[in-house]
Parts: structure tokens; C-alpha cells; sequence
């Protein structure tokens, strides 16, 4: 939770996105403050991964404005490539490197991306496996870990490029019920330690007891956008009653 001033970290202005027909961003307004925890939620086909992707320009958008930190997302080249590296994105699917160990999926970019030595990005590397609970497994392969535990390297692997956000894209939507929270529990810390985070889940008790607002989404609309305790209690929308009808 957020108690410094407003400060705009990530600002979509009117952005507007098609896939052929389909108007798949529709004039879509957002701010996320710095140190705000923001939830996205919404029925599937929304359009939510679509918007983090353009967050990340892994999507192009048509019209509008994207802007990091004040910075706009420019389409493509070198200036791009820096304010991606200041987003860090959380796939449903881990998407680590298979035939690296752990350590190595943690360093590789620090030294690609940042220019860090190998052995200050092995020391960033193994205090963030510490810090997602996972140091002791730093030799080990993806595919010998828990899809729990894989989710926990990509977390630390995203922490370690240091970057001003987070992007989460259902994150815990591929893991089974048990493995749900530890992942949860690792986001949970990072807001509480004011990391600036756009979480996309279908996990409401988050949503409820860490975002500072959720953002409901419908037909590549942004339908609400409220704080969790009126959300929940009173959502305006029928779209949202519908959808919460449905999942709670
Ligand atoms: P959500 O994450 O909310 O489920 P998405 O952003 O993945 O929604 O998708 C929104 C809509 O855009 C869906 O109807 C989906 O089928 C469509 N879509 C997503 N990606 C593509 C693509 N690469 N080409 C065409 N249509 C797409
Ligand atoms: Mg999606």
C-alpha cells in the first residue's frame, strides 16, 4: 500500500488496438501510480493480456499514448529495449530458459541487458532466490522444481534486471490449488515493499488484501476502475455483477 504522494509511473492515454474486426484495446485510459498495486480483472477475451502486452510494446497499439515513468514507449530501437528492461513481465507459463540452471536464469540478463560482471550478477542472483525462498535450489534445472517454485525463478529473474514495474499475467493460473499461495505470498512482500505492480489474476482474496485498485475489464473496455472495498461491495456495472456472480 501506497503512502508516498501520486506519482504517475505507468500512463496509457486512448489507446486503441484491432486484431483484424476485433477492437481488442478500446480508448483505454490508466495510470498506475508509483508503489500502487493495480488488479486487473475481467472474463476471458477481455483483452487484459492484450494490455500488458502494450505495456511492454510485446504488442503494438494503433493510437495513443504509452508512457513509463514519464518517458513515451517509443515503437521500436535502442530507446525501446531500456524502457522494456524498466518493465519486468510474469508469464502464466514460467517461460524460464529450460536448459539453464536456476542461478544461470537469474543472471543471464543482468549481464546481457545491465553490462553487471558475472559475479555481481551471481551475487544479485542467489540474494533474490534467497528472498523468493529458493537459494537453496540455485544449481538446479526448471523442469526439477514445482511449477510453484519455477514461478518464484521467474519472479526473481524479472526482480533482478531492477526494474521500476512488474507486469503479472495470471500468474498463478497454471499452478496447482497448493502451489497458489506461496506465489502469492512472494507478491504479496513486494507490495508491501512498494513495488509498483499490474497483477492480471482470477485470485480475488488478492485482489481484495493487496490492490490498491482494481481495474475491471469487458469487451477491450475498461469498465471500472475503483478501490477493492467498493468494487466488491458495490460493483456499478452489470458486466462486473455478472462476472462476480460467476467466479465468487
Ligand atoms: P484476456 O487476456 O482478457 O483473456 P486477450 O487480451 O488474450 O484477452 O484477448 C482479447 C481478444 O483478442 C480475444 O478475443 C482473443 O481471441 C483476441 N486475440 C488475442 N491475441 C490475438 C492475436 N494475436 N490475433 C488475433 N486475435 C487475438
Ligand atoms: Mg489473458
Amino acid at each position: 500500500m501506497t503512502t508516498a504522494p501520486f506519482t504517475p509511473l505507468i500512463q496509457l492515454s486512448g489507446v486503441n488496438k484491432h486484431y483484424g474486426a476485433l477492437h481488442v484495446l478500446q480508448d483505454i485510459d490508466l495510470t498506475v501510480g508509483r508503489g500502487e498495486v493495480v488488479v486487473v480483472i475481467g472474463p476471458s477475451g477481455s483483452g487484459k493480456s492484450t494490455l500488458c502486452r502494450a505495456i511492454n510494446r510485446l504488442e503494438s497499439i494503433e493510437s495513443g499514448t504509452i508512457t513509463i515513468d514519464g518517458q513515451p514507449l517509443p515503437a521500436e530501437g535502442r530507446g525501446l529495449a531500456r524502457l522494456r528492461a524498466e518493465v519486468g513481465m510474469v508469464f502464466q507459463s514460467f517461460n524460464l530458459f529450460a536448459h539453464k540452471t536456476v542461478l544461470q536464469n537469474v543472471t543471464l540478463a543482468q549481464v546481457k541487458v545491465r553490462g553487471r560482471s558475472r559475479a555481481e550478477a551471481e551475487a544479485k542472483g542467489r540474494s533474490l532466490l534467497e528472498r523468493v525462498g529458493l537459494v537453496e535450489h540455485a544449481d538446479k534445472y526448471p523442469a526439477q522444481l514445482s511449477g510453484g517454485q519455477q514461478q518464484r525463478v521467474a519472479i526473481a529473474r524479472a526482480l533482478a534486471m531492477e526494474p521500476k514495474a512488474l507486469l503479472f499475467d495470471e500468474p498463478t493460473s497454471a499452478l496447482d490449488p497448493e502451489m497458489i499461495t506461496e506465489v502469492l505470498d512472494v507478491m504479496r512482500g513486494l507490495a508491501a515493499d512498494g513495488m509498483t505492480m499490474v497483477v492480471v489474476t482470477h485470485e480475488m482474496g488478492f485482489a481484495r488484501s493487496a490492490a490498491n485498485r482494481v481495474v475491471f475489464m469487458a469487451d477491450g473496455r475498461i469498465v471500472e476502475d475503483r478501490a477493492p472495498e467498493e468494487f466488491f461491495a458495490n460493483p456499478r456495472s452489470e458486466r462486473a455483477k455478472d462476472f462476480l456472480s460467476k467466479i465468487l
